[in-house]
């Protein structure tokens, strides 16, 4: 792919990344077109009710966020931080306390974490952290800034810091620091789609993220939550030239040789120079007819949107169940936990339930009655402490809705088991030059920033520019602050 006169791209899937792709071309003078099956952009944060977010509600790494307005000469997002960034709430006696606060309150500041910890708590807690900072500092490099890590810059990383990550360890080993902190630390893993008892001690570096670099929620202002900021987005790239096709599902891609020159939809076909896939990548391998990707997929999500009466204001929960492991074991087997951490989500009159659930687009038989007993389970533990969450009406969305933006339902991809398993792969698909694969099941990974850095960058090799981290790598490392 060398540098040449700008033509014409097609952008399939409207996405955060797919939106950072269609923006980047654009500024380089492309003609860009976005496909996507979806009636609106956003992707994994545009099912179910309009003015809600489907998937992400938390910012983090927010530079990335900042660097993508500067470079289009946006008024930035409007981001305030969230303190506490989460209160962890814990089912039953946990038992070898010796006090026992039913929450932990991750706030503003170390100091005041620690203080709600035994003085063994605060020592294991310090130890992991530290060790999660470290070991951020020593994947970020090679693995989520700059281009995807060819075979030198991975045996670099391996002969260097490879050992510090503690390679042949599991994350559940890596982190037993008593009843309160284990499950605490094993559930960052989760973000990236890991099943924490299968991860490796690798992803330890994810609890960084949030409790190093914080977690920020869009300011008063922004209304929606991420979705509404990829609505904007796309306006924005939309007054920029770039041609939206909503409604548009894409069937196969239609090859000469090595060189993709169009796509089937169940709206006709389409053609283009150049093409970027911000699709589930086992999809677009599936188009181009590479044998099918038989690696276990990472951890789908059953949701539920509620409309509450009245403010409460903006806070993050998580519930966890009297046991957490068996949680884990019934996502294995396929089934449904019966009795899931819930992660509930606080925003002025809206509020956002999420459940862990098996990557299985048949894995809910019945979302209402499932989405019921969550909420009977929601209601009974958040009530104890601040009463009733006034619902006036719910939506659930569940692992078939989510298999529309990913295989099978799975989140983020591939399952990051096992040291290979959690590598992600690159922007190309052999066989296909014209084409670059962006998103969050590939480099540097899921999460919205990632797909924003991948969407951008990936996008740009397209056209030869240069790799541009978005401003990310001035997120940190820095001091321990929550
Ligand atoms: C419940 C949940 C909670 C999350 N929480 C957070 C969070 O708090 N913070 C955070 O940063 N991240 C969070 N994430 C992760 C984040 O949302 C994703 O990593 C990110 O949005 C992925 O963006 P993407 O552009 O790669 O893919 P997607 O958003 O999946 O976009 C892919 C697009 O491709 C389209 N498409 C697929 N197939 C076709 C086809 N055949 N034809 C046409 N179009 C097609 C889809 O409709 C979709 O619009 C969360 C995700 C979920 C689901």
């Amino acid at each position: 792919m060398t540098r040449s006169r700008p033509s014409s791209v097609i952008v399939i899937g409207a996405g955060f990344a797919g939106l950072a792709a269609a923006l980047r071309l654009s500024q380089a003078g492309a003609q860009v077109t976005v496909l996507d099956q979806l009636e609106r952009p956003g992707g994994k944060a545009a099912l179910g009710w309009p003015d809600f977010s489907s998937g992400p509600t938390v910012v983090t790494m927010p530079n990335i966020f900042r660097g993508l307005y500067q470079r289009l000469n946006l008024p930035e997002p409007l981001l305030t931080p969230a303190r506490p960034t989460t209160t962890y709430h814990y089912a039953g006696k946990l038992a070898g306390r010796t006090f026992a606060p039913e929450a932990l309150e991750v706030a503003g500041s170390l100091d005041s974490t620690l203080a709600q910890l035994s003085r063994r708590e605060a020592r294991q807690y310090t130890r992991l952290l530290e060790l999660s900072r470290r070991m951020y500092r020593d994947a970020a490099p090679t693995f989520i800034f700059g281009p995807p890590p060819g075979k030198l810059k991975l045996a670099r990383y391996a002969l260097t810091k490879g050992g510090r990550a503690a390679p042949w360890a599991k994350l559940s080993q890596l982190v037993q620091s008593g009843p309160l902190l284990t499950p605490f630390w094993l559930r960052f893993a989760t973000y990236l789609g890991a099943n924490p008892y299968k991860a490796p001690a690798v992803l330890h570096n994810v609890a960084w993220v949030e409790l190093g670099l914080g977690v920020w929620h869009l300011g008063e202002g922004e209304s929606g939550g991420l979705g509404a900021l990829a609505q904007r987005l796309a306006e924005q790239a939309g007054a920029a030239g770039v041609r939206f096709e909503y409604g548009v599902t894409v069937k196969h891609l239609i090859r000469s040789g090595s060189r993709i020159m169009g796509v089937h939809t169940d709206q006709g076909a389409f053609s283009a120079e150049r093409w970027v896939s911000a699709v589930d990548r086992s999809l677009t391998a599936r188009w181009l007819g590479q044998p099918s990707d038989k690696s276990p997929r990472g951890v789908s999500g059953f949701a539920l949107q509620l409309r509450l009466e009245g403010d409460l204001g903006r806070a993050h929960h998580l519930f966890f169940p009297a046991e957490y492991r068996q949680e884990w074991r019934d996502i294995a087997s396929g089934q449904l936990p019966g009795d899931p951490a819930l992660y509930l989500h606080l925003d002025g009159n809206r509020a956002f339930v999420l459940v862990n659930a098996p990557p299985d687009p048949r894995a809910v038989a019945d979302s209402y009655a499932y989405g019921a007993a969550l909420l009977g389970t929601l209601q009974a533990r958040y009530g104890e402490k601040y009463g009733p969450l006034p619902i006036t009406s719910w939506l659930p969305i569940d692992p078939a809705l989510y298999a529309l933006t990913g295989e099978r339902g799975a989140l983020y991809g591939q399952a990051p088991h096992g040291l290979t398993g959690s590598l992600r792969p690159g922007w190309t698909h052999p066989g296909a030059r014209n084409l670059v694969q962006v998103g969050g099941t590939v480099h540097p990974g899921g999460g919205v920033p990632l797909s924003l850095l991948s969407g951008w960058n990936g996008a740009g090799q397209l056209f030869g520019l240069p790799y541009d981290d978005l401003g990310g790598q001035a997120n940190g490392p820095v001091g321990a602050t929550r």
